[in-house]
């Protein structure tokens, strides 16, 4: 049986194709099979790329390709990670600059101090958190939410303790 391409595949060699082997599309032909009928749109200009005959878009010239995607990519308990981190970063941030003006705070409590020194501290720990994306998202999803959580509780209660204790 001899394979004859045609229309948008015309570009396959038939002398080449051996008649015993069963045709593989490419990794483009794959693409023009997809969106052959088939409404998809640029991910950057919007276009429609349906019966698309180079991979390329027509409207913005960006080259496209076919790829695999997870149906549900679980990034809540990250992003929620993300958020407690960032959010005390940005506290502890604005006290590395209070520090450097009026010195270390007078407040003897013990608790205070420990708030205090973690505020202190976040910078440090937001850069592993989006340093380590990729490997945090590989754990499981009880280990990310039991993180996030914890990262939460710990930074609401320094915020809490430090402005409860500063007056
Ligand atoms: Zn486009």
């Amino acid at each position: 049986m001899e394979i004859i391409a045609t229309g948008i595949f015309a570009r396959v060699d038939p002398q080449k194709q051996s008649p015993t082997e069963p045709w593989i599309p490419s990794e483009e032909q794959y693409l023009f099979l997809f969106l052959k009928d088939r409404d998809v749109f640029c991910p950057l200009c919007n276009y429609n790329l349906r019966n698309l005959t180079v991979p390329r878009c027509p409207e913005c010239g960006r080259d496209v390709r076919l790829a695999i995607g997870l149906t549900e990519p679980f990034m809540r308990w990250w992003i929620a990670l993300c958020c407690a981190v960032v959010a005390s970063a940005g506290i502890g941030a604005l006290f590395w600059m209070l520090l450097a003006r009026g010195g270390w705070p007078r407040e003897g409590f013990a608790l205070f101090q420990v708030a205090f020194v973690y505020l202190l501290a976040s910078p440090l720990l937001a850069a592993p958190v989006l340093i380590y994306r990729r490997t945090l998202l590989k754990w499981p999803r009880s280990a990310q939410r039991l993180l996030a959580i914890i990262a939460i509780v710990v930074s609401v209660a320094a915020v809490i303790i430090f402005f409860a204790m500063i007056r």
